[in-house]
């Protein structure tokens, strides 16, 4: 990597045997990764999933601090967890998405903390997007007196099809480092690209963003891994990939233009997003019409979504011609891609 090595974590998104996990490990160490992930405990979205093979992975990350000294990270979720976990010594423990999202779960785990001055925590943002869910979590642990503390950008789950598995909405983090710029705040482009493929970019996109660091998941054998499969690469290709990063000297991320540029070019992706939708269902309005031999134009229809939309766009503080022109605009564009498939085929 030029221009020096951020903070890289990286390991499998499940130890699952001892052999993959001390592989992996030993990979990592040897290219110089100094912190180790692997999640012992896997809450998982839908049931009958690989859950982790629980407490009786945590000799195999025991194992690997030992032998390789690099620090060990694993996830909890539960009071349990955070008690096996510290009793086994593991380094670091992060808070997952599905975790922070709830604040009860939350303190319950700040409250096992409470006295544990000497583990690092790192929390992952929620599932859904909401920076103050987030900083809720970071203030519950800060309260428990935990000190070193990072905060971990993995994406949000969004509602449709989108290139990546989990929505970055980079302006999120961002409005996080403005809040609390002295925080570290990592990366994750596995949970947030959800393929190999992305974690290049990704990774690139966090470092000239600032991020103080990457989390990246990495197997000895992705295509066999019980778990988010799809995203892990192996020890090899993650060395060429930080070989590649290239490591700029300043720091946009706090810089207040390129903060509210960025928010600027995540309001126009969504924009984008939404019009393409908008006009995908408008096309199948529009074969619906052919089909029952209905016009394209229905003026009475026309009225009442202008009508209703002037309305909502006042409370919102459009003002009116704006707002007329705009949804002129996108009217338009529907009847002529309706029409178009009434005249063509
Ligand atoms: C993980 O790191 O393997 C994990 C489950 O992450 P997240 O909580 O971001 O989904
Ligand atoms: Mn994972």
């Amino acid at each position: 990597m030029e221009g020096g090595l951020p903070l890289v974590i990286a390991g499998p998104c499940s130890a699952e045997t001892q052999s993959q996990t001390r592989e992996t490990a030993l990979a990592l160490r040897d290219m110089g990764v100094k912190v180790f992930r692997a999640g012992v405990w896997k809450p998982r979205t839908m049931p009958g999933g690989f859950e982790g093979m629980g407490d009786a992975a945590l000799p195999w990350l025991q194992a690997v601090k030992r032998d390789t000294g690099m620090l060990v990270a694993t996830e909890v979720a539960t009071v349990e967890h955070v008690h096996a976990a510290l009793e086994a010594g593991i380094d670091i423990l992060w808070i997952g998405a599905r975790t922070t999202a709830n604040p009860f779960a939350v303190q319950d785990i700040a409250d096992a903390l409470q006295g544990h001055e000497e583990v690092t925590v790192l929390v992952k943002n929620p599932v859904n997007p909401d920076l103050e869910l987030w900083v809720g979590a970071i203030q519950r642990i800060l309260g428990a007196g935990v000190t070193r503390l990072a905060a971990v950008h993995r994406g949000f789950s969004s509602a449709g099809a989108h290139i990546y598995r989990n929505d970055p909405q980079w302006h999120i983090p961002f409005e996080l480092r403005r809040r609390a710029p002295a925080m570290t705040i990592l990366c994750d482009p596995s949970h947030i690209g959800g393929k190999q493929e992305f974690i290049e970019p990704l990774s690139q996109l966090a470092l000239d963003a600032g991020f103080d660091g990457l989390m990246i998941e990495c197997h000895c054998n992705p295509s066999q891994a019980l778990s988010d499969s799809a995203q892990q690469v192996t020890p090899q290709a993650l060395k060429s990939i930080l070989d590649r990063l290239v490591v700029r000297s300043g720091a946009p991320i706090n810089d207040e233009l390129g903060l509210l540029r960025q928010q600027i070019d995540d309001c126009d992706h969504e924009l984008l997003a939404v019009l393409a939708r908008r006009m995908s269902v408008s096309r199948e309005i529009g074969l619906f019409k052919k089909a029952h031999n209905l016009r394209v134009v229905q003026p009475a229809r026309y009225q009442e979504v202008m009508r209703a939309r002037m309305a909502e766009a006042a409370q919102l503080g459009l003002t009116e011609d704006f707002t007329q022109l705009i949804m002129q605009a996108i009217h338009e564009e529907s009847v002529r891609q309706q029409l178009d498939l009434l005249n063509n085929s």
